[in-house]
């Protein structure tokens, strides 16, 4: 048993594979046998992933807010709390905040052999982006 206190500081997600401001805290990191990787994600209003893919797919959990998401060539899905999307391996994918909302989620995966969690390419495009149905006010 190794018990990891709240200690970790919260980083930031990397321009590379994040458009708009990104907070990360890790809860499992891959170690000896497991393969298990799961951070909870922040995304500030509009921000989202680039477009990736994940060596043996990714489930991601929604805990707050109002988030998007798309596989390539399908719609943009709205996803809310207890919501949970299921990205198969190798599936192209971005998923982030809707334009005026917070959202955070749960994102957890099995990293393959050599320990990626994902292969990146771009930035999901603000016209891209746009084409996210519209989120209804309270
Ligand atoms: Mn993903």
């Amino acid at each position: 048993m190794h018990i990891t206190r709240n200690g970790i500081n919260t980083t930031k997600g990397p321009g590379e594979w994040f458009t708009g401001t990104v907070y990360i805290d890790a809860v499992a990191a891959p170690a000896s046998s497991s393969r298990l990787s799961a951070n909870s994600v922040h995304f500030t209003p509009g921000a989202r992933t680039a477009w990736h893919k994940h060596p043996n797919g990714q489930t991601i959990f929604v805990t707050e807010g109002v988030g998007l998401a798309q596989r390539r060539g399908g719609p943009i899905e709205v996803i809310h709390p207890g919501d949970r999307v299921f990205f198969e391996p190798g599936e192209d994918h971005w998923h982030g905040a809707a334009p005026t909302r917070f959202m955070t989620h749960i994102a957890m995966l099995d990293v393959d052999d050599k320990g990626n969690s994902a292969t990146w390419g771009d930035h999901v495009s603000d016209a891209e982006y746009a084409a996210a149905p519209a989120v209804e006010e309270a």
